[in-house]
């Protein structure tokens, strides 16, 4: 469907086909609602932004494909600055997968598409004029009239600052690159290196499942001493985790920002609601939006369903990012102690207490628990 296509009046305008976009746009139109989903991208399978870790609380409650994901990932290793004697955990547990994401947009495209929702690519929203939202595309603007409009949009979300909700500030930026590897007699894992002059702020990973190798760095822009991209560069010429893999010439990039404030306050007005990265909903610790997108994406559509069906003027107070945002004090204190370590002599000062049975329990629960995004009551 191209702009010029695009209905003129629906119950719902959802912005971005990220998983959030996606997922909010089924729900509601499973449940009868016309739905409009517009998307910048030309297609899912490009500019894709992130590594696609789930961990196995989503992989337990959401049924994603089984074909679109990866080995299990059992083990993550935890390296110092400089590289030396490193620290493994094993878990008895299927703990991560990592996610094939070009193919898993596309199913969860086909899923939406199937439960009636409308499509439109390459189409960008532009704003809001009048009792109407623009949407320009190849062809030029058109204009779209909806009683609520989810913005999907990303960290750095324009619906979110045209409904005058509240906007992430908070921000680390990220890059990769992905590559094909051969399966190697390692175990799948995933190495997590704390270097704040690689990646301040928060880490640099290789993710290794024995299919795919995924290398990237992320932290606070105005921190990396070279550049994200220098950093980047550096790692990958030196990335653990990848013991006899040739890094191809040609490889996959990834990057974006990451939001990690927390979840946001006002993520919902009267004219509609934010979800994923726009509502800020990504573990401020970990940094991992995929859970949250997804738990957030079915909060919104059970309130907005709500709201469509009763007509009760006020029906999205109950959209509240303050009431769940309580529940991230632990995460949001731990998120401004990582944001402390300045210095390799930092970082490699928690090793000794990691090394211990203490260090090591506390590290096990922030990586294999089972807390994940609150359950909206
Ligand atoms: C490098 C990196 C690695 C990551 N790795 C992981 C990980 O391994 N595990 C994990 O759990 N989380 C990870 N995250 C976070 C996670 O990817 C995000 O939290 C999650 O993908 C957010 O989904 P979303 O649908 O809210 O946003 P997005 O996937 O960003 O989707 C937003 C969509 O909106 C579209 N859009 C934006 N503006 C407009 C507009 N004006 N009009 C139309 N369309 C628009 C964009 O093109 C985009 O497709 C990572 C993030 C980064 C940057």
């Amino acid at each position: 469907m191209t702009a010029r296509d695009v209905p003129a009046t629906v119950d719902v305008l959802v912005v971005g086909a990220g998983l959030a976009g996606l997922h909010t746009a089924t729900l509601l139109a499973r449940r009868g609602h016309e739905v409009l989903l517009v998307e910048r991208r030309p297609g899912f399978t490009g500019a894709i932004r992130t590594t696609g870790i789930f961990v196995r609380k989503t992989l337990d409650d959401f049924p994603l494909p089984p074909d679109c994901l990866g080995p299990p990932i059992r083990r993550v290793v935890l390296h110092p600055p400089g590289r030396g004697r490193p620290v493994t955990l094993d878990s008895a547990r299927d703990e991560f997968r990592v996610g094939d994401m070009a193919p898993l947009y596309l199913a969860a495209a086909r899923t939406a598409a199937d439960a009636g929702v409308r499509i439109a690519l390459g189409t960008r929203y532009a704003g809001r004029r009048d009792d109407a939202f623009v949407v320009t595309g190849a062809d030029g603007p058109a204009r779209v009239r909806a009683r609520f409009v989810v913005g999907a949009d990303g960290a750095r979300s324009r619906v979110a600052r045209d409904l005058g909700l509240d906007r992430n500030r908070a921000l680390l930026v990220g890059a990769e690159e992905v590559f094909a590897v051969p399966g190697g007699v390692e175990p799948p894992a995933f190495h997590c290196v704390l270097d704040p002059s690689l990646a301040p702020g928060y880490l640099a990973w290789v993710v290794n499942d024995g299919r795919h190798a995924h290398v990237g760095v992320a932290g606070y822009a105005h921190r990396f001493p070279e550049g994200l991209r220098g950093a980047l560069e550096r790692f990958a010429v030196s990335a653990p985790g990848l013991p006899g893999v040739d890094r191809p010439l040609d490889v996959e990039r990834r990057g974006g920002p990451i939001p990690v404030g927390g979840l946001l306050r006002r993520i919902g007005g009267p004219d509609g609601l934010l979800v994923g990265d726009a509502a800020g909903a990504v573990s401020p610790l970990t940094a991992g939006g995929l859970d949250p997108c997804l738990r957030l994406s079915e909060h919104a559509a059970d309130v907005l369903d709500d709201a469509l069906r009763t007509g009760r003027p006020g029906a999205l107070a109950r959209y509240d990012g303050g009431a769940l945002r309580a529940r991230f004090r632990g995460r949001l204190a731990l998120r401004h102690g990582l944001a402390q370590v300045r210095t390799p002599a930092m970082a490699a000062a928690a090793f000794p207490l990691l090394r211990t049975p203490f260090g090591q329990a506390a590290a096990r629960r922030v990586l294999f628990g089972d807390r994940s995004f609150p359950t909206p009551r």
